[in-house]
């Protein structure tokens, strides 16, 4: 099938640092992610030299403070960054996403000596981080995690097993979240733990849907002993700070999702140019038209809300409403833009043949990630209506 280069997105960026920024993201896409995408997806292959390429192009610390190896750009720039990077391969999006989602809880948290000592790696020194909340049965109930710290004089000692862990088994550094003190969100401590810390170890990864490439495992805690020097904030300060990441987190998701969202929109587009049926480009008709105007109208919707939502977060301003409804919302769209997308090619997409089955399942994984979108719901109804009565 001839291929018909896509338009590129109209993008509004604040500055010429921003657009360069964009110009080297889709430089790196386009030679270093993009030709080996599906065939790495197929194999289950983690792109580890792209993230080091990426860190050594400063492009893994990018809403962090410059004082500590950060890019000091503002979010509704990164977010554009990501939304590029998942187009190309959403391992690869999603995986910078959840890399900043890890180093979060220093960053925004952590004493002036645990960032200087910590943060220059992780942001900028080719280090790879997992951000372990989830527990095999606590998931949207984080708060009832069970995986314990225990004081031992000037250490902590860590035992529990975490869940659908990505980067679980290949990450430098766990931002976990450990139970310190008593039942609930009050009793839970954040500990910054090395990936290769004695007694910590991984499970084979899961057998997904999609996202193939990027491995999520359970990571086992067995007696990890690390120093209260480790500690990110204050003893049960740590459910707060998980969900204060997981704010901007979400954001993060929803610039994945546009980006899926926008591939697969391309790739239909390209196929119904060229595609004849009764004489004429299946473009042509109406009833395709129509459908290809809702998907870039839906994705432009999307991006407008995780942007707004940006600049929200940029300007100082509470953005925790809007996180979970640009996440509900892109997620969502990115569903039925790759479900549409597989429909316009007829046959041809439902194979593997073309990318658009791939975006499909990828597009499913974004719903249920960082709270599902009926958490969202829930976060958003209480900002409108209050905390549900118990
Ligand atoms: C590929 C992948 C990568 C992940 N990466 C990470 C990671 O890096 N770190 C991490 O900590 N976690 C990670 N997760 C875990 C993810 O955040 C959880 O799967 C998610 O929060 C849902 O938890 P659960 O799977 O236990 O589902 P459950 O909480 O058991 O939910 C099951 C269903 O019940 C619904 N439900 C639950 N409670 C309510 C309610 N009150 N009202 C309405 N509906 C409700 C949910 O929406 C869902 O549909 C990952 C998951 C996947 C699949």
């Amino acid at each position: 099938m001839p291929d018909r280069a896509p338009q590129p997105v109209d993008r509004q960026l604040p500055t010429d640092e921003a657009r360069d920024l964009i110009s080297l993201v889709r430089d790196i896409a386009q030679r270093e992610i993009v030709p080996s995408a599906a065939e790495e997806e197929d194999a289950g292959r983690f792109p580890r030299e792209v993230f080091t390429l990426l860190s050594d192009s400063g492009l893994l610390g990018l809403p962090y403070d410059a004082e500590f190896g950060g890019g000091e750009q503002p979010y509704e720039v990164y977010l554009q960054v990501l939304e590029e990077l998942a187009a190309a391969r959403l391992t690869v999006g999603l995986g910078v996403s959840v890399h900043s989602l890890a180093s979060y809880a220093l960053a925004a948290y952590g004493t002036k000596e645990q960032q200087a000592e910590h943060l220059p790696a992780m942001l900028g020194g080719g280090l790879l981080g997992a951000y372990c909340l989830s527990e095999p049965a606590s998931g949207s109930d984080a708060a009832s995690l069970r995986t314990k710290a225990v004081r031992d004089g000037d250490d902590w000692v860590i035992t529990g097993t975490k869940a659908w862990i990505t980067h679980g088994g290949i990450a430098d550094f766990c931002t976990v979240m450990a139970r310190t003190g008593p039942d609930g969100p009050r009793g839970i401590t954040a500990f910054l733990v090395p990936g290769d810390a004695e007694g910590l170890s991984a499970a084979a990864p899961e057998k997904k849907m999609g996202l193939k490439g990027s491995p999520t495992a359970q990571v086992h805690l067995d007696g990890v002993r690390v120093p209260d020097a480790r500690r990110i904030g204050d003893e049960g300060q740590g459910f707060a700070i998980a969900l204060s990441a997981l704010d901007s987190g979400r954001l993060g998701i929803a610039a994945c999702a546009i980006g899926v969202a926008q591939a697969a929109l391309d790739e239909a587009v390209s196929y119904a140019v060229e595609r004849r049926q009764f004489g004429r480009p299946i473009a042509d008709f109406q009833g395709l038209r129509f459908m290809l105007a809702d998907m870039a109208t839906q994705i432009e919707a999307g991006r407008a809300l995780y942007l707004a939502a940006a600049r929200l977060r940029d300007a100082g301003l509470p953005f925790a409403k809007q996180a979970a409804m640009a996440k509900l919302h892109c997620t969502d769209t990115a569903m039925r833009v790759t479900t549409d997308a597989v429909q316009v090619l007829g046959g041809y997409g439902y194979t593997a043949d073309f990318p658009a089955e791939r975006y499909m399942r990828e597009a499913k994984v974004l719903q249920i990630v960082e709270g599902t979108n009926q958490i969202q719901r829930m976060v958003i109804a209480r900002h409108l209506a209050g905390p549900e009565e118990r």
